[in-house]
């Protein structure tokens, strides 16, 4: 299915955070062409007047760069995050390029910037990330195992491309972090033997989000994962196995 593109302009795009720590968020685009089963964001949808189904439209806010500039002028220091209700560096932003030009923005001034993706196309971008004073890169990673991967998330990336942008931010001396949310069937030993090298930190969020995804678990026989004992004890393991000097947090 082609994604419907659409060009829009924004009143603002420097918006309060909901997000505990993060005062602000970014979100350069609305909707998001990675169409995870569980996702959160759908209720956006209701801002578009979109009438497809959520992840075959992505809205493209192509004056983001320039009202983000006129906003951070004003506004009060503090944390931000890109992104919270969509991924910064789904396909898109490939052609767009509007997180790129916010990033540029943000590197002329002194607030802390957290992105937040599941995209191996961030590592396009290590050289601006650079240039923020105060910046952090975090990668997505909800199992090790790519058949699980195409079941909950059909359109994003595979899970060793964004293993691979994790080396090449932390190997570019970018702060990284792992999220590991919702936590999907895996092998939590595998999975933290992956990205251990190049986590600066992580966290863990289990996410209750399977009323939505109950039916998927049925479907493909793996029902014990709805087991909340079941994955306290994966979330133990994954926590004893990343934990130690670096910080792992459980939300
Ligand atoms: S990447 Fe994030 S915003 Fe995009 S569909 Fe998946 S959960 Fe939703």
């Amino acid at each position: 299915m082609n994604p419907c593109i659409r060009e829009v302009r924004a009143k603002a795009v420097l918006s309060k955070s909901g997000i505990p720590g993060r005062k602000y968020c970014i979100n350069p685009y609305v909707g998001c062409a990675h169409a995870c089963r569980y996702c959160y964001a759908t209720f956006m949808k209701r801002f578009t007047g979109h009438a497809e189904p959520w992840g075959s439209f992505t809205d493209v806010r192509v004056n983001a760069p320039e009202v983000l500039r006129r906003q951070l002028r004003r506004a009060e220091k503090g944390n931000i995050i890109i992104s919270s209700v969509t991924d910064p560096y789904q396909p898109v932003e490939g052609k767009y390029m509007v997180t790129r030009k916010c990033l540029e923005v943000l590197a002329l001034y002194d607030f802390p910037v957290d992105i937040l993706t599941k995209s191996p196309l961030i590592s396009r971008d290590i050289d601006i990330i650079l240039k923020i004073k105060d910046a952090e890169a975090g990668i997505t990673i909800t199992t090790d195992d790519e058949r699980i991967r195409k079941i909950f998330e059909p359109a994003a990336p595979p899970v060793p491309a964004r293993i691979e942008a994790l080396k090449r931010l932390h190997e570019a001396g970018i702060r990284t972090y792992v999220f590991i949310g919702p936590v999907l069937p895996m092998n939590p030993r595998a999975l933290a033997e992956q990205i251990r090298p190049y986590a600066g930190s992580v966290i863990i969020d289990r996410m209750n989000y399977t009323d939505r995804t109950r039916w998927l678990y049925r479907q493909y026989g793996i029902e014990k994962w709805l087991d909340e004992e079941f994955t306290g004890r994966v979330v133990s393991e994954l926590a004893g196995r990343l934990g130690g000097k670096r910080q792992c947090q459980i939300v």
